[in-house]
């Protein structure tokens, strides 16, 4: 078929396939909103996603996953969500050279390569953390961004502009959850217990949320700012204006990007971007996405563990080896986050061998630097993200 008549319902109904051939999307979540959201963009002629979940497949998946893998797929990719649905896209997209990219990290340490590379941010993950921290990185590089979750029929979802000044997802979801406090801890492992969850209320905020990517991609920006409201059992649905908070804690301004001083080795760890940044900015804090997590304690056996890597690394598995995690336990306890490292001083020896890559710092990433006394910046780390990202039978 040519690609005019294979498109020829969509364009009357006012999309551009050329656009959406070309579009960048970025989906975060790849449980059943996630899915939902790519199958109905791969179908409409979107080609171009970038895919991100470290989850696998669970049985009770299957009762709303439109990628749930076969056991040819089970076999290949050993039920691992963001492969599984990725090589699904690259047979039901309808864009000539369909180009699913996906990443099995969180969002946190896959990085803002991801947000960075794509024109448009889609939230469908259940994390208070993941949202918030998207929600950050998406207002720091101008992104737009559209998320949404949903509990039994009832669905919510709210796009926001990248633009300078306006609105943020934070504005009315101000707190954000840290491994070390107990009460944000406990609500965010609440999350991840039994919710209810069907396919029918997946389909449609996932055809509500698609049309806003549309929009977005489109060039129409009638959505921004607002956040809707609905329960597909009781046909309703509702929607708000959301105010700009003066007290949001959130990002509402995107960061001028800077790139690094031409002949700088490409860094690995934190001590060899000191070196870096110090040549540019000599004073000031270099800030990660997300505190670091020096040493923290085991929640099975209480052994210290040695972790060097971002909250978020550090709650999704806070067991020590020994108890069936991933960080070595270590003779040194040096509690609390680190979430201003400053340029100047000598560093702490754990921080600067803390591996970039374990920040979420990786190759075409960017990183925040507050310089003393200046405008805060973003910093370019050299090389190519799509570098870092992985491809179906790549
Ligand atoms: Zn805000
Ligand atoms: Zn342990």
């Amino acid at each position: 078929m040519t690609d005019n008549a294979l498109h020829s319902r969509s364009r009357l109904a006012g999309y551009d396939p050329g656009r959406l051939a070309l579009a960048r999307v970025l989906v975060v979540g790849m449980g059943a909103l996630g899915q939902n959201i790519v199958q109905t963009l791969a179908l409409s002629g979107v080609g171009r996603f970038l895919l991100v979940d470290f989850d696998e497949f669970e049985d009770h998946n299957a009762t709303r996953s439109p990628f749930f893998p076969n056991a040819g797929e089970r076999a290949r990719f050993g039920g691992r969500k963001a492969a599984c649905v990725a090589h699904r896209v690259s047979a039901i997209s309808t864009a000539d050279t369909p180009e699913p990219l996906f990443s099995e990290s969180t969002v946190q340490r896959a990085g803002d390569g991801c947000v960075r590379w794509a024109d448009v941010v889609v939230s469908a993950v259940d994390g208070i953390g993941a949202r918030a921290w998207l929600a950050e990185r998406a207002r720091l590089h101008g992104k737009p961004m559209l998320e949404g979750g949903f509990s039994g029929p009832e669905y919510n979802y709210s796009a926001f502009s990248g633009e300078a000044g306006a609105n943020c997802y934070r504005c009315f979801n101000p707190v954000t959850f840290s491994s070390m406090s107990c009460r944000e801890y406990a609500r965010e492992a609440a999350r991840h217990q039994i919710v209810p969850a069907i396919q029918s209320t997946a389909a449609v905020l996932a055809g509500m949320m698609v049309e806003q990517v549309m929009n977005v991609l489109h060039d129409d920006h009638n959505a921004y700012g607002l956040r809707f409201y609905g329960d597909i059992r009781r046909a309703t649905f509702d929607r708000v204006n959301l105010a700009v908070n003066p007290d949001c804690p959130g990002e509402h301004d995107p960061l001028p990007v800077r790139a690094v001083s031409p002949g700088s080795a490409d860094p690995h760890t934190v001590s060899d971007l000191l070196e870096i940044v110090r040549r540019q900015t000599p004073d000031g804090w270099i800030t990660p996405s997300e505190p670091l997590v020096r040493t923290a304690f085991c929640t099975r056996c209480g052994a210290v563990c040695q972790v060097r890597a971002v909250e978020s690394s550090w709650a999704r598995s806070p067991r020590c080896a020994a108890c069936d995690g991933p960080w070595p336990s270590t003779p040194n306890l040096h509690p609390g986050l680190t979430s201003m490292i400053p340029i100047a001083a000598p560093p702490d020896p754990d921080v600067a061998a803390t591996l970039l890559a374990d920040l979420g710092m990786n190759p075409g990433g960017y990183v925040a630097i507050v310089p003393a006394g200046g405008e805060r910046y973003l910093l370019e780390i050299p090389g190519d993200p799509v570098s870092t990202f992985s491809r179906v039978g790549g």
